[in-house]
């Protein structure tokens, strides 16, 4: 149409020329004059539309640009570009109807690629745009970061003040961090409540920057819940980063998520910076497999019904005023969980919860359980002491998550080169650094299917060896003095006793510690009290040619 107007518009003044030259020759000379009036008349009136069709032209060609413009801009940016609707009826309507069209389709867009509850990205634009940020950095040579970012201890908020305080947290610590970020970094949720930055040409240590500063600001920030409650969360961060072709998705991934566990288990609210793998090491750093993970969720499963097990039989012949657990209540109390169509984890927690809710009791002396008159006021507050009991009997009782940092980093080595996490010096717990060491000396002096057992000093004398790079000087150190003449019996009675002794039961380790016969005879001396002056100095620094044993480390993974 624009065309066609377009082209008469230029037609009109040629048809009008042609149109007066004939009429030249074929009109009488006396009517010339009249005839240049008429000629005139004519070339302006071929002006005029030429004029009106080429303002037409550019005024809707302006238009639908602005138009174009609009649509464009819709489909780059995240905000909603609107036109203002005026012109002619037809062009209003138009107006209108691009606007609709606009809202509708940003609220597709985003629905696809931002997460509902925190409006954040979400996991696949997540994994898109790390995919396309990996091909650019590639390309460019250019250092890129990943960062997962995992809130801790999050589920007590649920538990304690429900899921939409939950939400709510979730929503305030999204967009605490989105406020904290650099624009082209790109911020998303992964998935429950662990979120994901990719920090585009920014190398680890840059990154890992970053990541305190939006530590910091989550811990230093009060989240506001439901009734006005205050909580304070804090967050812990893995951070991986390579550069060009080094880069890969799937690794990188691993990697990040790997130093987000690292954090973790070093005691959380800390952001772990993941170490280059080295490609010689035995064991893969990354996560466990998917049959490793289903055996571990097993066995678990088994240890925590045990314990269950164990505390409900010392409630067991209790009677029922003082705690005896009641399958009755804990079937009714499962019977309406199940009913209620409440998860799977909080209705195991109600049913083991069910038959120890009354576990404080224990603590409760029998005489006020069982006294079958009035309660005197202090005998009551005894009684309302209960619930508190429990749950400090099963703080204790669950301490075994503490077990955990020294479990997962046994096998660390002092200079970074062990497992799982490549930890180094100081980094590594230092209960781990302490079992690595007794584990390596009794995996020495024990007959094994492909090794000899070694005499104590030879065991003392590699743990020297290694010293520094395999094991903790410091602790090599404590042990050789400690243990120079022999160690205790392989036995429980002195695991119970010093056990004892660390509660405060014993004020010293005596000399039972050395039954006759086992390693030597001697009086074992007191750490505390009898140890002689530690040495100072370091054992020889190792010759770069030694390899460390083999066989010890080995052993200890088994
Ligand atoms: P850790 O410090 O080890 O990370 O402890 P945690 O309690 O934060 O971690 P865990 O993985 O045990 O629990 C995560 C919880 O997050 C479990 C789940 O109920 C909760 N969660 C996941 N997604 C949502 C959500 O969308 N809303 C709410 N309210 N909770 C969620
Ligand atoms: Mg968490
Ligand atoms: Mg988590």
């Amino acid at each position: 149409m624009l065309r066609l107007v377009r082209a008469l518009g230029f037609a009109a003044p040629l048809a009008i020329v042609l149109l007066a030259l004939v009429a030249m020759t074929v009109v009488p000379a006396a009517g010339r004059e009249r005839f240049v009036f008429l000629s005139v008349a004519f070339l302006a009136a071929g002006a005029g539309i030429t004029a009106m069709a080429l303002a037409a032209w550019s005024y809707f060609a302006w238009r639908l640009n602005g138009i174009a413009a609009a649509l464009e801009a819709t489909l780059l940016a995240d905000a909603p570009v609107t036109l203002r609707e005026r012109g002619v009826s037809a062009e209003r309507r138009l107006a209108r109807a691009f606007n609709a069209a606009a809202g509708a389709f940003l609220q597709v867009e985003a629905s696809a690629t931002h997460d509902r509850l925190t409006g954040v990205a979400n996991r696949e634009t997540l994994l898109t745009t790390l995919v396309m940020e990996i091909e650019r950095a590639t390309r460019h040579h250019k250092w890129l970061s990943l960062a997962f970012i995992d809130i801790d201890r999050f589920k007590p908020i649920n538990d304690t003040y429900g899921h939409n305080s939950g939400d709510v947290v979730l929503r305030q610590i999204a967009a605490l961090i989105g406020e904290n970020i650099r624009a082209s970094d790109l911020f998303g949720r992964y998935g429950g409540e662990e979120f994901m930055l990719i920090l585009p040409e920014t190398n680890p240590e840059d990154a890992t920057v970053l990541a305190e500063k939006l530590r910091d600001a989550v811990q230093q920030h009060p989240l506001t819940i439901a009734g006005g409650q205050v909580v304070r969360l804090t967050i812990s961060i893995g951070v991986a980063g390579e550069v060009g072709s080094q880069l890969q998705v799937d690794r990188l991934v691993d990697q990040a998520d790997a130093a987000m566990y690292a954090a973790k288990s070093l005691g959380r609210n800390r952001t772990y910076q993941y170490r280059a793998v080295d490609d010689e090491a035995p064991v893969r750093r990354a996560p466990i497999s998917a049959e490793g993970r289903a055996a571990a969720t097993a066995i678990g499963r088994w240890a925590s019904d045990t314990a269950t097990e164990a505390l409900a039989s010392v409630l067991a012949p209790q009677p029922d005023h003082r705690g005896r657990p009641s399958d009755m209540i804990a079937a009714l109390a499962t019977g309406i969980a199940l009913q209620m169509g409440l998860p799977k984890d909080e209705i195991e927690r109600i049913r083991i919860a069910s038959l120890l809710h009354d576990l404080g009791k224990l603590a409760v002396h029998s005489e006020i359980l069982d006294k079958p008159t009035r309660l005197t006021d202090g005998e009551w507050q005894s009684i309302g002491e209960h619930p508190r009991i429990g749950q400090v009997i099963l703080e204790q009782a669950t301490s075994l998550r503490d077990a955990i940092p020294v479990v997962l980093h046994h096998h660390e080595r002092f200079n970074g080169g062990g497992y799982p996490h490549g930890l180094k010096g100081p980094e590594i717990p230092i209960g781990a650094r302490i079992v690595a060491v007794a584990d390596a000396y009794h995996a020495m002096i024990n007959k094994r299917p492909y090794s000899t057992a070694r005499a104590h000093h030879d065991a003392l004398d590699e743990l020297r060896k290694y010293s520094g790079t395999q094991f903790d000087p410091e602790v090599v150190d404590l042990f050789c003095v400690m243990y120079a003449d022999g160690v205790p019996a392989d036995g429980l009675e002195e695991v119970n006793r010093l056990h004892e002794r660390a509660r405060g039961g014993l004020s010293r380790i005596g000399p039972r510690a050395f039954p006759s016969g086992h390693q030597n005879d001697h009086p074992h001396p007191d750490p505390v009290e009898d140890a002689p002056p530690m040495p100072r100095s370091r054992p020889t620094a190792l010759r770069a040619t030694e390899r460390e044993p083999e066989r010890s480390v080995r052993d200890a993974a088994g």
